[in-house]
């Protein structure tokens, strides 16, 4: 399949290990951090961590949007739900995320809440149009890459006049996890030397927001694309600048990103969405200017403003690494849950239930264990 076949080539594969294991020099270390789940479940499902000599190691990122949304959000759509009676549209992955209480969405819809999986914005929108008499919300979730459609729901929303739907938004800005992630003075920070750039969030924003990574932080990064071998390759452009001593924002994934991303969804982006002031991340506490929310001539729009809900702090499941998986200090195996209390099956936290989490991977594909 073109775009498929080709960047997972064996005998490519091999040449590029080759080169990465001749260019990496074996008195240093080079710690690359992938800021998408999207890169970890590549690394996992193809291998990739096994093609590289020891010293060059993948430290996994916060790039997974599900496993990035702190508890808080849940407890406020499973309150949507319950509360106001709204019908609450969502993804599959959400459905088990756990929540406060040893809840989750799928229990609260168990329990009678109207909560139903969709595949995309215009099944929402299906659903609204389709039953007036029912107040329709979308929990909107996702990095950069995600919001456009959920903005082209809000503008059919508002041009077809629908009253019944509104739209829960969670949507969350790649930067600034990034900034806050390099930018952490806890002691046991991991130290990075280069970052894997994500592959489809940079389709929409392009590569120049990452521009303050080498500049503050003196550290390369390479956009890499979702396949086995964008990965290998964007490790040996990393390799290559750390050797040579650049630090620089470079481009692997050029079939899809362009520097300055994609001008007409980043407007149709601002015409719904404005920054919010701060943001609750999971892992990262509230971050400033990290996350969108509807504009206020959309506010008719926006369930928050629609329907309030007053939800507690919340914390995370006692034993849970989540938080310290999502900022690179701990893997899922140094979790005393994985494997044991906590499965895909029996997830405890988000990092286990989502298509993009670092314990889903570690557990879908086994290696880690073996080789831990
Ligand atoms: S294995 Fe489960 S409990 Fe442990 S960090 Fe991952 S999601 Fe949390």
């Amino acid at each position: 399949m073109k775009y498929i076949d080709e960047f997972r080539d064996p005998d490519l594969a091999r040449r590029l290990a080759a080169a990465i294991a001749a260019e990496a020099a074996p008195s240093r270390e080079y710690r690359l951090m992938e800021f998408c789940g999207g890169h970890t479940h590549a690394i996992f499902r193809y291998g990739v961590q096994h093609l590289m000599p020891p010293n060059v190691r993948f430290v996994h990122g916060p790039g997974c949007p599900v496993c990035v949304l702190p508890i808080a959000r849940i407890d406020h759509a499973i309150a949507l739900a319950k509360e106001h009676g709204v019908t609450l549209c969502t993804y599959a992955d959400l459905m088990r995320v756990p929540a406060s209480g040893r809840t989750s969405l799928l229990k609260a819809k168990a329990e009678g809440a109207d909560v139903r999986m969709v595949y995309s914005t215009q099944d929402a929108l299906r659903i609204a149009r389709s039953e007036p008499g029912k107040q329709v919300v979308f929990f909107a979730i996702g990095f950069e890459t995600t919001t456009p459609p959920t903005a082209v729901a809000v503008r059919s929303a508002r041009a077809e006049r629908l009253a019944n739907f509104s739209v829960f938004c969670n949507h969350v800005l790649t930067p600034p996890a990034l900034r806050a992630i390099l930018a952490t003075s806890e002691p046991d920070a991991v130290r990075l030397d280069g970052i894997l750039g994500p592959s489809h969030v940079s389709t929409l924003i392009g590569t120049r927001p990452y521009a303050f990574v080498p500049s503050e932080f003196a550290l390369p990064v390479v956009v890499a694309g979702f396949e086995p071998l964008d990965v290998m390759q964007s490790a040996l452009m990393l390799v290559r600048q750390i050797n040579e001593g650049r630090c620089t924002v470079e481009n692997q994934y050029i079939r899809a990103v362009a520097p300055e991303g994609n001008p007409k969804a980043q407007s149709l982006v601002g015409e719904v969405f404005q920054v919010r002031e701060r943001f609750e991340w999971r892992g990262l506490g509230f971050l400033p200017a990290s996350a969108l929310e509807l504009r206020e001539e959309f506010a008719d729009l926006d369930a928050e403003r629609r329907f309030p809900v007053s939800v507690p702090p919340a914390s995370d499941v006692k034993g849970c690494e989540c938080p310290a998986i999502l900022r690179g200090i701990k893997e899922p195996t140094d979790c005393r849950l994985f494997g044991t209390v906590c499965t895909p099956d029996n997830p405890m936290g988000s990092c286990m239930v989502s298509s993009e989490g670092a314990c889903a991977a570690y557990w879908s594909y086994g290696r880690s264990r073996a080789a831990s």
